[in-house]
């Protein structure tokens, strides 16, 4: 019937209407700056680089594996690599960025970048107020400026942050237990090469009374 279905469209426009008066979350306007908007978990606007520990670029995740580099579609990330290594969470040497720039004039916040990143080092950021006066060398920002530590990912992204805390834990629980492994497997292969050692003179022993 015309009739209801209007009646019914009517209830809607309504409940919405007053809806936006009282639902936190519904409410179209608020007295930005002075007001902020709760930003959804899955907020993302440029990358930025996570570090470990209270030194920002020793505790870089980084290896700089280019991986993001080439994948990036505008190819706004430059990287070079550097000469020397480092020793990682697991205590593996690995290179580090020596440059790791972004120029956020091109980035499109496709994501990309953190999703091919195979060490948990690369994340989307919520920071959206980056307006500036200088077109140009003012968006291009470099390790220092995209070097936001863990507890910042943990606050922006708690769910994603736990589950790279629960990989990175894992990577190095395991590298702990092959390291573990291969000294007892060393300490053996000594042990071993000792006792082989101690038993030879006596079976040459009667060799050299005889002559
Ligand atoms: S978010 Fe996309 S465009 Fe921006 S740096 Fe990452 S891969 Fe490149
Ligand atoms: S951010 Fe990740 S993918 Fe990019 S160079 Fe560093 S380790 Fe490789």
């Amino acid at each position: 019937m015309l009739g209801e279905a209007i009646l019914k469209g009517m209830a809607v426009t309504a409940k919405n209407f007053f809806g936006s008066y009282v639902s936190e979350e519904r409410l179209p306007t608020i007295q930005y700056p002075e007001e902020r908007q709760k930003l959804p978990e899955a907020t993302r606007q440029f990358p930025f680089l996570v570090y470990d520990g209270e030194d920002p670029m020793k505790g870089l995740r980084c290896v700089a594996c280019q991986i993001c580099e080439k994948e990036c579609p505008p190819k706004c990330i430059y990287i070079v690599k550097s000469k020397d290594k480092r020793v990682d969470y697991k205590g593996q040497p690995q290179f580090y960025p020596a440059t790791f720039d972004i120029d956020i004039s091109v980035c499109m916040s496709c994501g990309i970048c953190a999703e091919v990143c195979p060490f948990e080092s690369i994340k989307m950021d919520t920071e959206f107020e980056l307006a500036n006066t200088n077109r140009f060398g003012g968006l291009l920002v470099n390790k220092h400026q995209l070097a936001k530590s863990n507890e910042h990912y943990r606050k922006i992204h708690p769910k994603d942050a736990a589950e790279s805390d629960a990989v990175i834990a894992a990577e190095k629980a395991k590298a702990e237990a092959k390291a573990k492994a291969d000294a007892e497997a060393k300490a053996k292969a000594a042990a071993a090469a000792k006792a082989a050692a101690a038993a030879a003179p006596a079976k040459t022993a009667p060799a050299d009374a005889a002559k």
